[in-house]
């Protein structure tokens, strides 16, 4: 039995975000430029890296695995690793495989997806509007992300809504996006737009909209009763009373709730990353190519975890977006 991976400040790591691409059929404009240069190839894990990788944190006790990317479902032939890892369900050994997925390929792999032993994904969408949504991710079509969602639910995939709250573009549609999921049987998480990326000719804190004000504003239609909760991760949750759904926030910003972060994040060429939100990284694609037994892989996993950062900086609290990183979002996986 191997020894639990515990940070220096007593958090038990038990999920791990791994991102599989960074490529992606979308440009949405917080997180990629319109002109992304992609890693090569052969810089990238390959399927069976990535399946040995995951395999060994799991045996150091990850017990949720969430696949991102870039968008995780344009990787080639990524239904076998999803297949592989169905294995560690069977087993026991982990008790939940999931993704966060813009939805364009879902219609396509939903069965394969819940085939392989996935329950739940998450889908970000953050308007119901067609134009809007073309604006917004660039080169995104609506109808086939809903087709893709509506593929979901017939699957027996429990759908979660991800939204990027965006000041000036969805204030209008709160209610219609709640709504929207509450008719559906679908919770609804909203995020606080972090400051990542190329910040050089974009607004970040123009974009930035309270989820504060988003709780005030959906306080203001229906009683909110917040929800025990926790997921370990940065969201929080309340029921409305009016629909019954659940709504989420995952609020960087406005609070920070890194003291019970037990999640690490792999990219899809192996560097990990303990916080989303600090540029301190260590690479695991080295040691993983190094040899064939996985000595070399649990060390630099451990001694990765033996520095994960307190929190992140991020704080727009000086009218400016202070604490950024210099990364995409698609780079570390969201
Ligand atoms: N392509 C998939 C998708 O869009 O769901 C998975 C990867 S994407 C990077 C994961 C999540 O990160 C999405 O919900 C997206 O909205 C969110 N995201 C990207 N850039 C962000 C930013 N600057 N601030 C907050 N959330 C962001
Ligand atoms: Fe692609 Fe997801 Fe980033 Fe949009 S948020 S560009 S869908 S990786």
């Amino acid at each position: 039995m191997e020894p639990p991976l515990i940070d220096p400040f007593a958090r038990t790591i038990e999920y791990l975000r791994v991102s599989v691409t960074d490529r992606c059929d979308f440009r949405c404009v917080y997180c990629m430029s319109e002109n992304m240069t992609f890693l090569p190839k052969k810089d990238l894990l390959t399927l069976e890296e990535l399946d040995r990788l995951c395999s060994t944190f799991i045996r150091l006790g990850i017990r949720k695995l969430r696949i991102t990317g870039g968008e995780p479902l344009v990787r080639r032939d990524i239904m076998t690793f999803f297949n592989g890892m169905g294995r560690h369900l069977e087993a026991g050994t982990l008790e939940e495989l999931t993704l966060t997925t813009n939805g364009s390929q879902l219609e396509r792999f939903a069965d394969d997806l819940y085939a392989a032993g996935v329950r739940r994904v998450n889908v970000s969408l953050d308007t119901l509007d067609e134009a809007k949504f073309a604006d917004i991710t660039r080169w995104g079509r609506l109808p086939q992300v809903l087709r893709g969602i509506d593929a979901a639910q017939k699957a027996g995939l429990r759908v979660k809504i991800n939204t990027v709250a965006l000041k000036g573009f969805n204030e209008p549609e709160l209610f219609d996006l709640t709504d929207w999921c509450a008719e559906r049987d679908m919770d609804i998480t909203f995020i606080e737009v972090m400051p990542m990326g190329d910040l050089g000719n974009e607004d970040r804190f123009g974009q930035y909209w309270s989820l504060e004000d988003v709780r005030a504003q959906l306080a203001e239609r229906t009683a909110i009763t917040d929800l025990p909760e926790k997921t370990g991760g940065p969201a929080r949750y309340v029921q409305l009373e009016n629909t019954g759904q659940k709504v989420g926030f995952i609020t960087p910003l406005s609070h920070n709730f890194c003291e019970s972060c037990n999640r690490v994040r792999i990219t899809c060429t192996g560097e990990i990353y303990t916080c989303l939100g600090q540029e301190g990284h260590s690479d695991l694609r080295a040691p993983l190519r190094s040899s064939e037994g996985d000595g070399a892989l649990e060390d630099a996993i451990r001694a990765a975890i033996a520095l994960k950062p307190k929190g992140h900086d991020f704080d727009y609290s000086r009218q400016r977006a202070d604490g950024q990183v210099s990364r995409h979002m698609s780079h570390t996986g969201g």
